[in-house]
């Protein structure tokens, strides 16, 4: 039988959406608890400050903790010596919020900037890489029900075989509630959940494209 790891990851973030209930980054951190699986957290520095004693329990679940910039904006938009300083403000923020080290893994704010060899350079510079994603449920749209996300994964993760990165956010009501069922559905097409750490190679560009 063929192995097949899934990647969930997580961005977490303000919200993009006005209306957003909370507690959700909480709700998902104890679904993969009891679910015992593995996941990845990108955090945005920003939303590490305002929120550290979540930051710290993904960290203390053992997931994979990432940055997701500081200010969360286009990275095309900023020349390179501002790139360095919001990532190194984020990994500052992610350090002292989370306990944990941010470094290398990264992820571009709407995935934006990834095709410059010009940010991609600053990124290295920074010590760190971009993690793009394979599988995007558009979770962020609120017009998505949680079947819609959880069918969206599993079909994803079956169109891209072993080491599939799916992305998804913090903050969704529908993400929280579609995770149940999209543990239960993947692991019943035998696959086993896993931190980006754990994969042999990562998507560098984000397909298809978030909003
Ligand atoms: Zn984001």
């Amino acid at each position: 039988v063929a192995e097949l790891r899934v990647a969930l990851t997580f961005d977490a973030e303000h919200p993009s959406r006005p209306h957003c209930p909370p507690g959700v980054t909480e709700r998902i951190l104890s679904i993969l608890s009891e679910a015992d699986a593995r996941a990845t957290f990108f955090l945005q520095g920003r939303w590490a400050t305002a929120y550290p004693a979540t930051a710290r329990s993904i960290a203390q679940a053992g997931h994979v903790v990432g940055n997701h910039s500081h200010h969360h904006g286009l990275f095309s938009s900023l020349i390179p010596e501002r790139i360095g300083d919001d990532l190194a403000r984020a990994e500052d923020v992610i350090r002292e919020a989370a306990g944990a080290e941010p470094r290398p893994w990264f992820r571009f704010p709407f995935g934006d900037g990834e095709d410059s060899t010009e940010i991609a350079e600053a990124l290295r510079t920074a010590g760190y890489r971009h993690v793009g994603w394979h599988v995007d449920p558009n979770d962020w749209d609120d017009a998505r029900s949680a079947e819609d996300v959880a069918g969206a994964v599993l079909e994803g993760v079956r169109a891209q075989g072993d080491g599939a990165v799916v992305l998804l956010h913090g903050w969704p009501a529908s993400t929280a509630l579609a995770l149940p069922t999209i543990v239960s559905g993947l692991r019943w097409e035998g696959a086993r959940l896993v931190g980006i750490d754990e994969l042999d190679t990562l998507p560098s560009t984000s397909s298809p494209r978030s909003y």
